[in-house]
Formats: C-alpha cells, sequence, structure tokens
C-alpha cells in the first residue's frame, strides 16, 4: 500500500519536469519491514533513463544557475514547507517502507527533510558568493549537475541534504534512491513538481545501484557525485567517476565511539549511550556504536545497560510507544544476527539480547537489543559496521588508552565523550580521529558540517559547509 497521492505516480520516472515513462518494464517490489508484504513497486530504471534524465538536467542548468541565489532559496523554502504540511503522511509512509518507530520517523524522516530545505533561506545571505582578494574577483559558481546516489536509513533526510544546498548552489540534480526505501523520495518530487520548480533542475530515476547508480557514476554529463551509503559502494563510484576525473563526496560507514571517562555520570551516559547506538533500530551511520569505559567501571556499567534495555520498547513501528522497529529487510535482519553469533563465538560476554527474534515476533524482521562487554580490538563486532542493535562495552585503563581504542577502526564518522568537566571533554574530543563529536549528549544540530574521516569518507553536508561541496572557485585578476 502506497499514499494515495502518490499511487499513480510511482509507476512513473520524474524527468525534465514530467511523470515519464520508464525505458523499462521492470520494476522492484518494495518491502513494508513489519508485515513483510508487498507495499509498492517502482521502475527499474536503465541507463538510458539516466541518459534522458542527465540531458534535461544538463539543459535546466543554464537558467537555474542564471537566477538569484534568493530566488532559488525561495523555492527551497516552499518545498520545506510542503514537506512540513505532508510530515505525517511522509513519515507513516518511512515508518512502513523502513521500519522507523512512527514517533521517531515524525522526527527524524519528516521533520529534518523541511528542516534543511527550509534552511537555505537562512543560509544564503551568509555565504560568501563574491570576494575579492587583492587584484582579483573569487567567484563561487554551481559545480554543475549533481548525481545524488541516497542509501534507505534515513532515506528523505539523505536526498534533502543533497537536494536543497544543490539547489541553492545553482546546480541541477539527477536523484538515484536506495531501492530499498524509494516511495518517498515520490512525495518530494510531487511537491517539486507541485510548485513550479523548472523542468530539468530535479530528476528523480529509481533503480538498482550496479544499473542506475553506476550509470550514474560514470555519465560524461554529470559533474559530481555526491554519494551516501556503504563504503563498499563508495568506492566503486569513486573508481567509476575517475573516468571523467568528476569530484566525488562520499559519507558511508561509521563505528564511532562514546568514551565516558571516570568522572562523567555513569547513569545518564550509559542511558544516553544506549539510546545513541540504538537510534533507528542502530541503522545509523553515525550511531555511537562502542562504548568506552573504564575498566574498574564495567561491572557497574553493564548493571546499568541490563536495567535499561528492556525499556527500549521493541514491536509494531506504528505504534507510537515504540522506541525499535524491525530491520529494514530480512538480508539486513540475517546479517546483524550473524553478528551477534560472531560476537559470541569471539568471547564476547553477553549482557543482554542475542541471536533469534525477539519474544512474540512472528513476522517482520525483528533483532533483539543486544549489548556485549568485555568486548576487545581485535574483534569483528569492535571493528565492523553492524548496522543493528548492537552495542560493544570496551574498557580502558586510562585516558591515553581510551583516546587510543576510538581511533581503532577504520572509520571515523561520530563520537561522544562524556565527563563532569566540559574542558576536560572538549581535549578528548580535540584528539579524537572523527567528523564530529557530541560532548555530555550534546544534541544533533542540523547546520552543523556533517561528514567523516578516513573510511567513512569525505566530503560535508548541512548548513552553510554543505552547500560548499557543490561549488567550485573561479578567480578574476583584474
Ligand atoms: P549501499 O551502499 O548498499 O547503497 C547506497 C546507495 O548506493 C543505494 O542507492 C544503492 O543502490 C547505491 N549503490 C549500491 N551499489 C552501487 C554501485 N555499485 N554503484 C553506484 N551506486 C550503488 O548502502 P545502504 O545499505 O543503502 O546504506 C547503508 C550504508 O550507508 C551504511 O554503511 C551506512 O553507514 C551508510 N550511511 C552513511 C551515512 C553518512 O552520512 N555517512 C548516512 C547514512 C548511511
Amino acid at each position: 500500500m502506497t499514499t494515495a497521492a502518490t499511487d499513480s505516480k510511482t509507476s512513473s520516472l520524474y524527468i525534465d519536469g514530467a511523470w515519464t515513462d520508464p525505458d523499462s518494464v521492470e520494476t522492484i517490489d518494495v518491502i513494508n519491514a513489519a508485515t513483510e508484504e508487498v507495499m509498492g513497486q517502482v521502475p527499474a530504471g536503465t541507463a538510458a533513463d539516466v541518459d534522458a534524465a542527465v540531458g534535461a538536467a544538463n539543459a535546466a542548468l543554464g537558467p537555474w544557475s542564471a537566477l538569484a541565489p534568493a530566488d532559488r532559496a525561495e523555492m527551497c523554502t516552499a518545498i520545506g514547507s510542503r514537506l512540513q504540511d505532508r510530515a505525517e503522511e511522509i513519515a507513516g509512509l518511512v515508518s512502513q517502507e523502513l521500519g522507523s518507530p512512527i514517533t521517531e520517523a515524525m522526527l527524524i524522516q519528516a521533520g529534518l527533510p523541511a528542516i534543511t530545505f527550509t534552511s537555505m533561506e537562512h543560509l544564503y545571505e551568509h555565504l560568501p558568493w563574491e570576494q575579492t582578494l587583492g587584484n582579483s574577483l573569487i567567484l563561487r559558481e554551481p559545480v554543475g549537475t549533481v548525481g545524488a546516489i541516497t542509501p534507505w536509513n534515513y532515506p528523505l533526510h539523505q536526498i534533502s541534504a543533497k537536494v536543497a544546498p544543490a539547489m541553492l548552489a545553482g546546480c541541477t540534480v539527477v536523484v538515484k534512491p536506495s531501492e530499498v526505501t524509494p516511495l518517498n523520495s515520490y512525495i518530494l518530487a510531487e511537491i517539486i513538481d507541485e510548485i513550479g520548480v523548472p523542468a530539468g533542475v530535479f530528476n528523480l530515476v529509481t533503480g538498482t545501484g550496479p544499473v542506475v547508480g553506476e550509470a550514474l557514476a560514470s555519465h560524461p554529463g554529470i559533474d559530481l557525485v555526491s554519494f551516501t551509503g556503504s563504503t563498499r559502494a563508495g568506492k566503486r563510484v569513486s573508481e567509476l567517476a575517475s573516468a571523467t576525473v568528476k569530484p566525488v563526496t562520499l559519507e558511508l560507514g561509521g563505528k564511532s565511539a562514546n568514551v565516558i571517562l571516570e568522572d562523567a555520570d555513569f547513569e545518564a551516559a550509559v542511558v544516553d549511550g544506549l539510546k545513541k547506538c540504538f537510534i533507528n533500530g542502530g541503522q545509523t551511520c553515525s550511531a555511537l556504536t562502542r562504548m568506552i569505559v573504564p575498566k574498574s567501571a564495567m561491572p557497574a556499567v553493564e548493571a546499568i545497560a541490563g536495567a535499561a534495555v528492556p525499556e527500549f520498547r521493541v514491536g509494531d513501528p506504528s505504534s507510537p510507544d515504540t522506541v525499535i522497529g524491525p530491520m529494514v529487510s530480512a538480508a539486513h535482519r540475517d546479517r546483524v544476527q550473524a553478528y551477534i553469533r560472531k560476537g559470541v563465538e569471539e568471547g564476547a560476554r553477553l549482557v543482554c539480547g542475542g541471536d533469534g527474534a525477539p519474544e512474540g515476533s512472528d513476522r517482520g524482521y525483528f533483532v533483539k537489543p543486544t549489548v556485549f562487554s568485555g568486548v576487545t580490538p581485535g574483534m569483528v563486532i569492535a571493528q565492523e559496521e553492524i548496522f543493528g542493535p548492537v552495542l560493544a562495552i570496551m574498557g580502558y585503563e586510562d585516558e591515553e588508552d581510551a583516546i587510543n581504542l576510538a581511533n581503532a577502526t577504520s572509520y571515523g564518522l561520530a563520537g561522544g565523550v562524556w565527563s563532569g568537566d566540559e574542558e576536560r571533554a572538549k581535549r578528548v574530543a580535540r584528539r579524537m580521529d572523527t567528523g564530529q563529536v557530541e560532548i555530555n549528549g550534546g544534541v544533533f544540530n542540523p547546520l552543523a558540517p556533517f561528514g567523516g574521516r578516513k573510511m567513512s569518507g569525505h566530503g560535508r553536508e548541512l548548513g552553510p559547509y554543505g552547500v560548499d561541496d557543490f561549488l567550485t572557485l573561479k578567480s578574476l585578476q583584474l
């Protein structure tokens, strides 16, 4: 079941300002993660569809980039406002496609896209579109036509974090949403169509990564690929894009550390740390999946975690009380459970949870929220991104050891530090090799730069820094 508004559209692609028949009759089923039922279909796009979309986007680039930034920002605000109007519908749809609990979906899955589009209005005035340096006039110009490839875990947020700044910058865009959760992207396309964004500025081509994603990454008419997803697919996109020397921005996986120093409030730190690990069922690139605690405090930390986990209610994502819904798909559920078995095999101590479905669940891709303790850096569950509600508690001897442990993975996306002394927490945070760190549970800021280091990728999204990736510099010597 799709929403009434999108039912008639999801058999089409959105190209050059029109609902367009796809090149192929093949479709991709979209599955409801809680019921395991098919809830819709979208076209399996082809390279020919990508060609048509890129052609339209290239043709729209000149007139769109010639508009004043203020005019482009105004369109973004109109989109944000319509997204806000349709927030319940968006949250309901993502909740079904992905399994995201409805209360969280309203806040994040529907709330963030509206904020991101609306924020463009506040940003454009502060961006240095033109600057003078000695005898030079430095211009920031749109990079051109952008290929945006996005994952399933915060589907409309990830699309919006690319489309809104790209539009403000004066770029045109071809979006390839995740084939696992594509239906919500049709709501955005519908809004863009309704408010009269010029044809070709935004194009939507659904399909698989190897077909549509690779066609976009290698297309000579795409000037920049903005990719969010796994490190594996990000590497492939970079390889393909290199043939045409196009820039690529990569927002990839993570294995982020939450360092709890010995002077922290343990009860607050551990409970907040569980929330930051289990958010969106742990299907969050910036989830704080490694809790790094003093070795001497491990029994106390395990006791707090063991008592808190039952409060994370697992169940029907449409229920307002649910905190953890199902995993997105059967394949992903199996992957998460294989990691849980691996942790047990490796000798990590199971504090709660474990393999198998939670009691009473006979359908839907549910897993048990799981906490391991005594995890050591050599274990697979300390190194690989599990992308499910699985926490690894690791012990440190002293502050130096804690920092080394925090930095001892190939990823560097997010992190946390807890301490009774904020200055000390900041000193530790400065030494973490990661793109952002929250201090004592500091809340997510949708204007702060979001992105990673090492295998977590490069490039920054959100706020003014998120627009930079879509601008290129030109200098006029006067
Ligand atoms: P994925 O890499 O499988 O898919 C992401 C997108 O890439 C999808 O649209 C997919 O169709 C496409 N794709 C897959 N193979 C491709 C190829 N060969 N060429 C071009 N495109 C291809 O990732 P996923 O399973 O959808 O999402 C989960 C991953 O995304 C996790 O690793 C997570 O950490 C990461 N992620 C990162 C961020 C971030 O901002 N750093 C945010 C969310 C998710």
